[in-house]
């Protein structure tokens, strides 16, 4: 049993959209083992989103993280960091296959309505990044 990180990014809040999301990853044979709904600071975005730092579009995705509302998760199930990647659909919703979270409702390749980790590693970071260990469960 594998844990991943999941955010409902502000794009899906705004549109009511959570219980769908969450619908569709217990459908999908993942467990909601930890959920809040947080206002992500400019500090956090930056930090969480570290990695994209030198990237033209890093500016653009804090100021979007931190426009609204997100739901910080973690999900568990088997092979749960590829099974969510797969619920969720390539990066950029024209290309994702029908049925996945970010084709039915992403906006755009920045407004693409969640995020899941992309290795065990990133996974463990994410997850201590927004939670105790005592909030899952
Ligand atoms: P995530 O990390 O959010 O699960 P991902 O692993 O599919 O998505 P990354 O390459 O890690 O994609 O990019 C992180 C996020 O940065 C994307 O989810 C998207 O919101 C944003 N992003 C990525 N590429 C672009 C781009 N070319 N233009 C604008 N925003 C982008
Ligand atoms: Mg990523």
């Amino acid at each position: 049993i594998e844990r991943t990180f999941s955010i409902i990014k502000p794009d899906a809040t705004r549109r009511n959209l959570t219980g769908k999301i969450n619908a569709m990853f217990e459908d999908g044979g993942l467990r909601i083992v930890a959920q809040k709904r947080i206002r992500m600071t400019r500090e956090q975005a930056e930090t969480f989103y570290g990695v994209h730092k030198e990237r033209a579009f890093f500016n653009d995705l804090v100021e979007f993280m931190t426009s609204g509302p997100v739901v910080v998760q973690v999900l568990e199930g088997e092979n749960a960091i590829l099974r969510n990647r797969e619920i969720m659909g390539a990066t950029n919703p024209a290309n994702a296959d029908e049925g996945t979270v970010r084709a039915t409702y992403g906006e755009s390749v920045e407004a693409n309505s969640v995020h899941g980790s992309d290795a065990p590693e990133t996974a463990a970071e994410e997850i201590a990044f927004f939670f105790a260990g005592s909030e899952i469960t």
